[in-house]
């Protein structure tokens, strides 16, 4: 039995025998000159033509088999090939160094992949293999190969493939194939989310692992640990196969809650979102069926790096994010830096308690220029979203009047600038301080949302630091205080009219959702693999 590691991306068990893909496009790039210059020209203009109609039907067809959502990438795609500069080059090459179209394509798709990769967002990175899919597309056309070899593997198989384009995966999904292992790719490449959203297992970057004589032998693959069996041993078989039994019936109760409103039998609706920490995990949370995303914790944005994110490099993540979420609420945390996320270039002084000390909203109440920055990204690209923003570690009624204040000039100044944006944008806060729970009647009338925050609300009220592994055993969520806060939050807010979620690691827990429910929470922002679960919850809670 040989063990290989790759990332899995896309959960789930499969068995089966490998099939190495044959690959047929090894002479793809084949370089000769051509001397009829025209002719090359509209040879490579008919395979474009061709690579548009075949988007059409991929889309068509992903569209009745899994949604708009899903199929949207083929419409990218065509816009890809569109784009004025992939078109310049290739055609310089044809033109100016007369090279037949193939290579002019190989050559320019390889230049553009590399140019996605330099850039410093994981989702656009993931975007290179989108140009890779296009422009294979086109060769494809060009040299007359295309699916026929993914048409003739054995259903059941586990297909080995260098790469693969979206596109592929839905004819792999109609091969019957049991599970993928592609040598390079991402988590957010597109050809790894449909390979989620169409329950293929699949094991992406496993390099060299996976050898020419491993094929036809008999492959286990793990979607969710990455881990690759090739000849499993009888113990390991016996393992998967209770694995299989358990998993089975759990997604298949928990499928059955996709697509469905989250409303208890009592009537309540309540809203179920997702957190996130990166744009990179959009994919997931799109997969995960949540109604939003109740927390984007934007520090991450600013961590990793030796400079500030620029107003514009922010705007263009949160355009990004409003745009892929389709008018699905996004609840954007102000940076919440400081205690255990900083970076050097921050320039920090040393604390000695720094959960106690600058952190969250302090930091950007004091250094107005940063706050303002990211407050002027998020209402630009209010224009491509349904956001609403959210300010963290909130203990005074003085810090929302200093917030609003800001908030007011930002407004003012993107007016004066003729920039559109959304002017009534949801301002909320987090209730994530003792002071903040006990504070809710007088903040209720100010902010048009809470979101408790019960792994800080936790740590201030239990005084047990979150990081300290010595006390790790003491940090219990469910600690009682905790549930009395949030009643006396509740109460509060649903006074004044103002809706209450959970942002915190509580929500997650899935013994208590009733009891949530029940204390009056209107919405569950949780890690995008609970959606469902949470929503089964919801669906059979009695909670009016
Ligand atoms: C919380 O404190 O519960 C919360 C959601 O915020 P974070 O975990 O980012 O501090
Ligand atoms: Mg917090």
């Amino acid at each position: 039995m040989i063990v290989i590691n790759g990332l899995g991306v896309s959960e789930g068990i499969a068995i089966g025998n490998l099939s190495f893909r044959s690959v047929i496009r090894s002479n793809i790039s084949r370089r000769y000159m051509v001397e009829d210059v025209d002719a090359e020209i509209s040879r490579y203009l008919s395979a474009k033509k061709a690579a548009h109609a075949k988007l059409d039907e991929m889309y068509a067809s992903t569209l009745k088999h899994c949604g708009e959502r899903e199929a949207e990438i083929f419409r990218v795609h065509k816009m890809m090939i569109e784009d004025d500069d992939y078109q310049e080059d290739i055609l310089n090459l044809i033109k100016a160094e007369h090279q037949n179209a193939e290579h002019a394509v190989d050559i320019t798709s390889s230049k553009f992949f590399e140019m996605f990769l330099q850039i410093d967002d994981e989702y656009m990175r993931s975007r290179a293999e989108d140009v890779r899919a296009i422009s294979r597309m086109i060769i494809d056309f060009l040299v007359g190969t295309g699916e026929e070899d993914i048409r003739n593997i054995k259903p059941g198989s586990i297909v080995f493939s260098e790469d693969i384009s979206p596109g592929e995966i839905s004819i792999f999904k109609q091969s019957g194939v049991a599970g993928l292992l592609v040598s390079s790719g991402s988590k957010n490449s597109h050809a790894s989310i449909l390979a989620r959203v169409m329950g293929i297992p699949t094991i992406v970057d496993v390099g060299g692992g996976i050898k020419k004589e491993f094929d036809g032998k008999n492959v286990i693959l793990d979607g969710s640990s990455g881990e690759i069996y090739i000849e499993p041993d009888e113990g390991i078989h016996r393992n998967f196969a209770k694995k299989i039994e358990s998993m089975s019936i759990q997604n298949i109760e928990f499928e059955k809650y996709k697509g469905k409103e989250s409303i208890t039998k009592g009537g309540k609706k309540i809203d179920i979102y997702a957190n996130m920490n990166n744009p990179s995990e959009l994919s997931e949370i799109l997969a995960s069926d949540a109604e939003g995303i109740g927390l984007f914790r934007t520090e991450f944005l600013y961590l990793g790096r030796d400079s500030y994110p620029s107003e514009e490099e922010q705007f263009q993540i949160y355009k990004n994010l409003g745009m892929n979420m389709n008018g699905k609420k996004v609840i954007v945390r102000t940076l919440d830096i400081g205690s255990d996320k900083q970076e050097k270039y921050m320039k920090f002084p040393k604390e000695e308690n720094p959960a106690l000390g600058y952190r969250g909203i302090r930091v950007c109440l004091n250094n107005p220029e940063i706050f303002k920055t990211q407050l002027r990204a998020i209402y630009r690209a209010s224009e491509y979203g349904n956001f609403s923003i959210m300010f963290p570690m909130i203990i005074s009624y003085d810090e929302i009047r200093e917030i609003k204040n800001l908030v007011a000039q930002v407004k003012r100044e993107l007016r004066e600038k003729c920039m559109k944006f959304k002017e009534d944008i949801p301002l909320g806060i987090m209730i994530e301080t003792p002071a903040a729970a006990v504070l809710s009647d007088i903040f209720a009338k100010e902010v048009q949302f809470f979101s408790i925050g019960t792994n800080d609300l936790t740590q201030y009220a239990l005084a047990l630091d979150r990081q300290n592994s010595m006390v790790g055993n003491k940090f219990d969520i469910n600690n009682e205080a905790i549930f009395r806060f949030i009643e006396i939050i509740v109460k509060n807010a649903h006074k004044e009219n103002i809706s209450v979620g959970i942002c915190g690691e509580l929500a997650n827990d899935k013994s208590i959702t009733e009891r949530l429910i029940s204390l009056g929470i209107d919405e569950f922002s949780v890690s995008p693999k609970s959606v469902l679960a949470i929503r089964k919850n919801v669906i059979l809670s009695n909670t009016k």
